[in-house]
């Protein structure tokens, strides 16, 4: 028997796991007792992870239309359609397109031939759509993408906000700590802010079911309310903060009247006083916040609200205390790390002239990208326009998971080249594959992933690749040395990439930046198999990482001080909601995982909810003569959906709610995506995926 330890792939929660291999055969996984961040639990997803683990639907071997092919003749291809698309379009008709799924040496590969190679900062990921409001938000507060709290803050604290979050479905383990501490703890209160009544609301002292979209209303409200009602923390803005006065001057001018911001956020009043009068009252406060704050067009100004209200009141860098971004995926904070998004850079540089020298010089690239690259809904619509030539899309599924998901198919067959390169043979994705690539799977490969804390842990492969499977770094790399990167491009190991993405952490870093794995930067390749989870960074000062930033008072902005940012609230929707038309929002169910390629192979993950549902408020069912149980169609002009009405009261009145992981593959008209339009936020790019028009009547 062989025992490995390991890293749950799926949320951002980042759970350690104990894989165990008997005559080849993998046995049931536990969870690692030793994992700070879930000691020793794991969710019904992570704990049927060795269900997952059979080749059924894998890709073998790679294809080029349709026909398989060597390895090296896929490889040389691939890299001469670059060249070609260089020659004759320019290097901004090239495109990648990534996944929180990578590991961190798989993305470091990726972006550094993207960026600083082929010479274009077109290299998206599907993380756009998961938290790059909340990456906005930080850097326009902390002058960084930093979360500056851990898990343990969350035990900690006295008041915990759970906003735009259903925990107790998405992520799991971090909900089984939360109750426990709260049962330790009767005097902690918890307060849930979302629109709908969700299984988190199960240990919630008070439910705020607010008018989805209006969170800025709320937040602004309780900055107003902590000023008229001596909840400020004078000596920590004076010392430590920027901006204040025009940011609360904006607050008052706007939602000084609790009554008002309890009408734009169609709430009952004395249950929004409540709540501002425990985050007052608190002396130590965790906001967590997840999609329902990230995938909105005002996204970055909800996050920013949220970390308002922390600087005002000093609630932040101290036990229990801290404005906290959960993300979705099991690397999404990885991949901010290496750069993984068409705005960043790599190790938390950005394309100013003194950053994109020095990961030049670093690179020794013969040229580098030296403006953002696009996003991944201008990506999309630069393929649909013909602009984009050559499109490499990496363990990931827009097809399904996009929005205007019709739009995306539009988009592949309109590129000359789309290259898939997944573990999987019949995403609805790779139906639009040129060329496949078949990659090594979870539990085959080998790398880092960083959880929502900043924690770095390892994943480790405990099984042999299935057919001609290889790992992402490896894909990569291979195409960089055919493109003439020979040296720059020779990794043997995904050690030698993490040394590399050390170095570069700490190159002339001299602590400017947040980013900093100095003391990781000579480690061989056994200390790297033997990895233990650390929170970054990790360097001389903070040898085994550091819990907990801002707890001295510096931020990463040029003057050292945190940024109030003012905010001006917005209506909740842009567009008027025409009477019999309901608010669509999207979002997972406990039991799977985005497009369901993984978890739709395990039996009993499909048992808790085994069909695409539509759960809709009594009042609404009544009116279109829909009981529980019977098939609604959800339309709008984008498309139709078939789906299992759901009759509950846990739902606004008005709106309804559509889980986002079914595809045609799995239920047909199922694919909620294809109903949502590519509104999104100007500034971080991200879609909002949780608010569509939809109308809704008896099939
Ligand atoms: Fe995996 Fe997330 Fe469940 Fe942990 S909580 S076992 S990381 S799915």
């Amino acid at each position: 028997m062989t025992q490995t330890d390991t890293t749950c792939p799926y949320c951002g929660v980042g759970c350690g796991v104990s894989a165990k291999v008997v005559n080849g055969q993998p046995q049931p996984v536990s969870g690692l007792e030793q994992h700070p961040a879930n000691l020793g639990r794991l969710c019904v997803k992570g704990s049927a992870l060795h269900e997952t683990l059979g080749h059924d639907g894998r890709l073998l071997q790679p294809f080029i239309d349709a026909q398989p092919v060597s390895w090296d003749h896929a490889l040389d291809t691939v890299s001469r359609r670059i060249q070609q698309v260089i020659q004759q379009h320019g290097p901004q008709a090239v495109a990648f397109y990534g996944s929180g799924q990578l590991l961190t040496e798989d993305y470091y590969v990726a972006n550094k031939l993207m960026k600083g190679f082929i010479g274009s900062a077109n290299m998206d990921t599907n993380s756009r759509l998961c938290m790059a409001s909340a990456v906005v938000g930080y850097k326009r507060a902390f002058g960084s993408d930093t979360v500056p709290g851990c898990y343990q803050d969350l035990e900690q604290t006295d008041l915990l906000l759970l906003v735009g979050s259903n925990a107790a479905w998405a992520h799991p383990v971090l909900f089984q700590r939360i109750r426990r501490a709260k049962a330790q703890n009767p005097a902690m209160k918890v307060v849930v802010i979302d629109p709908r009544r969700t299984a988190s609301c199960d240990i919630a002292d008070l439910h705020l079911a607010l008018r989805p979209g209006s969170d800025v209303w709320l937040f602004q409200g309780l900055l107003a309310y902590l000023s008229q009602h001596d909840g400020l923390d004078q000596d920590f803005i004076e010392q430590h903060c920027q901006q204040f006065e025009t940011t609360l001057q904006q607050a008052l001018a706007q939602a000084a009247n609790p009554e008002q911001v309890a009408q734009q956020c169609d709430l009952d009043v004395a249950q929004l006083r409540t709540c501002y009068q425990w985050f007052r009252d608190s002396r130590r406060c965790v906001s967590l916040y997840s999609m329902g704050v990230n995938q909105s067009r005002c996204g970055s100004d909800k996050a920013n609200a949220i970390i308002n209200v922390h600087l005002a009141s000093g609630k932040i860098g101290k036990p229990g205390s801290c404005p906290f971004s959960i993300t979705g995926q099991p690397n999404a904070m990885g991949g901010r790390e290496v750069g993984g998004l068409a705005n960043q850079l790599a190790a938390h540089m950005d394309f100013n002239a003194d950053d994109c020298d020095r990961v030049q010089r670093f690179w020794q690239s013969p040229g580098i990208a030296r403006s953002p690259g696009l996003k991944a809904i201008d990506l999309f619509a630069a393929a649909e326009r013909g602009d984009i030539k050559f499109l490499w899309i990496m363990s990931t599924n827009p097809v399904v998971s996009m929005p205007d998901a019709d739009r995306i198919k539009r988009a592949l067959a309109n590129v000359d080249t789309v290259v898939v390169s997944d573990c999987m043979a019949d995403t609805d994705t790779m139906q639009y594959a040129d060329i496949g690539l078949p990659a090594a799977s979870w539990g085959e490969k080998n790398g880092t992933v960083s959880n929502s804390e900043r924690r770095i842990s390892r994943q480790r492969g405990f099984l042999p690749p299935p057919g001609e499977a290889r790992p992402d770094w490896w894909i990569i790399s291979q195409v960089g040395q055919r493109l003439g990167y020979r040296q720059q491009f020779d990794y043997h190991h995904p050690a030698d990439i993490f040394r590399e993405h050390a170095r570069l952490s700490a190159f002339e870093n001299n602590g400017q930046r947040d980013f900093d794995l100095s003391a990781l930067t000579e480690l061989n390749q056994a200390q790297y198999d033997a990895l233990t989870p650390l929170q970054w960074p990790v360097n001389e000062r903070y040898p085994n990482g550091r819990q907990r930033l801002f707890d001295d008072g510096h931020f990463y902005t040029a003057t050292g001080k945190a940024q109030f940012v003012p905010l001006q609230a917005t209506a909740a929707l842009s567009v008027s909601q025409p009477p019999g038309r309901l608010i669509m929002n999207s979002g997972r169910i406990r039991d799977h995982w985005h497009t369901m390629t993984r978890t739709g192979q395990a039996a009993r993950l499909n048992q808790h909810i085994s069909e695409p549902f539509a759960l809709l408020h009594p009042q609404d069912a009544k009116q279109r003569q829909l009981s529980d149980g019977q098939l609604v169609e959800v339309s709008n002009q984008r498309g139709r959906l078939l789906l299992r009405a759901r009759v509950s009261d846990e739902q606004r009145h008005g709106e309804v709610f559509v889980p986002m992981h079914w595809s045609d593959r799995y239920s047909a008209r199922a694919r909620v995506s294809s109903l949502i339009d590519n509104t999104h936020d100007p500034l971080s790019g991200q879609p909002q995926l949780k608010i569509s028009l939809v109308q809704a009547r008896a099939y």
